[in-house]
């Protein structure tokens, strides 16, 4: 078997294309857009990428995007001030305080700043919780991502073994969660699983969430399985890469997100999904 690419780039487009018209329709409904308000905290500079396209993304699909930026050696205070000041914003439906913050700023305080009701990043332990009871909430947006691309896959989730190797909060858990929801049978592994090996390959849906090049290797992957691969990592020559040694899983699986061009695009996609389902919840329909 040749595993069929999973295309992130043009689904996460069609993601984009959807939020452009829904977004279309709230301004004709409530006679103004949707607003994100990113927060960057000093220089780095693979953080001043992501917010940049977080902000410019949000303006492509008609949303008021913005990008408030406060200099590295800013005090705790001072960021705090900021994150409230959008949250009492009656115009901002969206916050995303971009990480890792400067050393010295204690983030979970400020993460706690944003109110559940403008976590665009699905981060606050309410959503969390609401995520957990399987009741409707503002959902983290890889994760969200990684269920749109099941979804166009066609895979079959109800009564399907799903694995996901990882369980951070902001990816491993909420993906559990959400295939758990569609029904699916879910393991969650992680650094201490015994035989990782035996386990990934009774995966008919392999999430891989773990940041580590290619460690899962084709001979883990289950004849016809479908493999969603996280990880963001580069090989030793500087190229990017996943979790998953994808040339050798594509022998066995039926359907593979490439890395680059797979769970990538989509997290920006579902960001603005996110914004509009916020400003949606806060406006009361
Ligand atoms: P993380 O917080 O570092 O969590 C990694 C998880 O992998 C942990 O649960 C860890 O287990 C597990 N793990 C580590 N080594 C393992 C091993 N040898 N065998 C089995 N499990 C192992 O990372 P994260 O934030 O979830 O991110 C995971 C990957 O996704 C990273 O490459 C990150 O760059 C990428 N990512 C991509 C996107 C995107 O948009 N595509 C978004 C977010 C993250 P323990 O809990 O036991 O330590």
């Amino acid at each position: 078997m040749t595993a069929q690419l999973l295309d992130g780039k043009a689904i996460a487009q069609k993601v984009r294309d959807e939020v452009r018209l829904d977004v279309a329709r709230f301004v004709a409904q409530h006679g103004r857009a949707p607003g994100l308000d990113v927060v960057l905290v000093g220089e780095d500079p693979a953080s001043q990428v992501y917010t940049r396209n977080k902000e410019k993304a949000s303006i492509e699909v008609g949303m008021r995007g913005r990008l408030h930026r406060l200099p590295a050696d800013a005090t705790e205070e001072a960021v705090l001030d900021l994150v409230n000041g959008l949250a009492d914003d009656d115009e901002v439906d969206g916050i995303l305080v971009q990480l890792p913050l400067p050393k010295g700023i204690n983030e979970q305080r400020v993460l706690d700043a944003v109110p559940a009701s403008k976590d665009v990043d699905g981060f606050h332990p309410l959503n969390a919780g609401l995520l957990s009871a399987g009741r409707p909430g503002l959902v983290p947006c890889t994760p969200r991502g990684c269920m749109r691309l099941l979804a166009e896959a066609g895979t079959k989730l109800q009564g399907a073994r799903a694995v996901v190797v990882g369980r951070s909060n902001i990816v491993g858990k909420p993906i559990a969660q959400l295939l758990l929801a569609q029904h699916a049978t879910v393991t969650i592994a992680h650094s201490r699983t015994r035989d990782l090996a035996a386990v990934c390959r009774e995966a008919d849906v392999l999430i891989a969430a773990v940041g580590k090049a290619k460690m899962i290797q084709g001979d883990w992957v289950k004849e016809g399985a479908t493999v969603i691969d996280v990880g963001i990592n580069r090989t030793p020559e500087g190229k990017l890469c996943g979790d998953v040694d994808t040339a050798a899983a594509m022998d066995r699986a039926a359907w593979i997100t490439p890395v680059p061009g797979g769970v990538g695009p989509m997290t920006i996609a579902c960001l603005l999904e996110n914004t509009l389902l916020a400003a949606r919840a806060r406006l009361g329909n």
